[in-house]
């Protein structure tokens, strides 16, 4: 079978991991020898690379990553199937994750002590898992026992987060989500403190669109029973009233990309094009969500549109990577992108194809470059989260 590869897209010559934006590119360290962008044997130097190494590399794509990166994925995923199957193969020395730093911690996780994880480009981080550090929830937790309400609170974690929030979930009897199982999470994690119609709690994070969406449309709250935590103010912004009534106490987070979409957006694809379906992730905000057709996680989306009549109308809601190739992959649906300007995720677009061929010719020359470790103790109660995500009964598997 031939196979068309694609050159670097254009915004793929802007220059990362050079130490020009120190700021910017924290942690980022490709000491000397990252090919320029301008090159024009990336493609043949990472084809080369990749069939050097051979077995001996599993290279995992995350649905939001560009096409020159997405093409030498051996799968694609998202952040937890993409986890779970580097897990399942122990024979592979070196995992390349093309995703962002939580993911990688995470497969790191869930692989052996002999696989080391590489992420091309440290400076791919998440600006959601980012906005809930571990310094600050051991302190929301602090204040929330000091109101005497820790005990009835069960600790729930979006699986964007980083592993040092997975592991203050293994500790504190919580549990780790995903966007496809957010339901049954909360179901688990309420029935620990006496049920959805108890007087318990969940602290949620760090997404407060899906803690909200999934609270109020899945487990039938209202949107009174929540309440934000706003990790910069004394009780997360609340009174003490309000967090002893609150069910549902949502971290001040949210995803960049997601967190554009609106609800005009919604109103004016609906004007224009009649009959059109919205479909969106539950990362967008309840306006957005409660205005859609079809909420849902990276693979549900794809599923809905694989299973789509062909002729019918889609605006799609989600990254947009993800969004074109969906498009080209279905040329007899009409697919729009919900948002009138560019929504690339910037930290999954770090990861570009100079980064991949440095990567690459790096662990073929012998050197693991960029290795993400996760300590053994936080590994151990991160763990303990996942778990018991795994140990959850499937439940909505049209939205897996
Ligand atoms: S799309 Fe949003 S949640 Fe996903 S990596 Fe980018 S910022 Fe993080």
């Amino acid at each position: 079978m031939t196979q068309t590869f694609h050159e670097p897209s254009p915004s793929a010559l802007m220059l990362l991991g050079e130490r020009r934006d120190p700021l910017s590119e924290r942690g980022v360290d490709c000491p000397g020898d990252l090919p320029a962008a301008s090159d024009p044997d990336l493609v043949e130097r990472a084809r080369a690379a990749k069939e050097a190494l051979g077995d001996r590399v599993f290279i995992l794509g995350h649905h939001y990553q560009r096409d020159e990166v997405i093409q030498f994925a051996d799968v694609t995923g998202d952040s937890f199937k993409l986890a779970r199957d580097a897990a399942a193969r122990p024979e592979a020395e070196f995992i390349v994750f093309c995703g962002v730093h939580f993911m990688a911690e995470s497969a790191d996780i869930l692989t052996g002590d002999d696989q080391a994880v590489v992420l091309p480009d440290m400076a791919a981080g998440c600006s959601m898992a980012d906005m809930a550090n571990i310094n600050q929830v051991d302190d929301a937790w602090a204040q929330l026992e000091e109101a005497g309400v820790a005990s009835r609170t069960v600790p729930v974690t979006y699986m964007n987060s980083t592993a040092a929030i997975k592991a203050f979930c293994g500790a504190h009897g919580g549990v780790v989500c995903t966007s496809s199982n957010a339901e049954v999470a909360l179901r688990w994690a309420f029935d620990q403190v006496g049920g959805v119609d108890g007087d318990g709690k969940v602290l949620f994070l760090p997404d407060q669109h899906l803690g909200r969406n999934t609270a109020v449309l899945q487990l039938g709250m209202e949107l009174d029973d929540c309440i934000v935590w706003d990790p910069r103010k004394p009780l997360g912004g609340n009174t003490p009233e309000a967090v002893e009534a609150a069910r549902m106490i949502l971290w001040k987070g949210h995803c960049s990309v997601h967190g554009r979409f609106r609800r005009a957006h919604v109103d004016r694809f609906r004007a224009e094009v009649p009959g059109i379906n919205v479909l969106v992730h539950p990362e967008c905000a309840h306006e957005v969500v409660t205005a859609a057709d079809f909420v849902g996680s990276t693979e549900y989306i794809i599923k809905t549109l694989d299973a789509a009549e062909p002729g019918s109308s889609w605006v799609i809601g989600t990254e947009l990577n993800l969004v074109r190739r969906l498009a080209n992959a279905h040329p007899d649906k009409e697919i729009h992108f919900l948002e009138d300007t560019v929504c690339f995720c910037s930290t999954m677009n770090r990861i570009d194809l100079p980064h991949l061929v440095w990567a690459l010719e790096s662990l073929a020359a012998g050197e693991v470059p960029n290795r993400i470790v996760v300590d053994a103790e936080t590994q151990r109660l991160a763990k303990v989260a996942l778990d018991q995500m795994l140990a959850l009964p499937a439940l909505n598997p049209a939205k897996d």
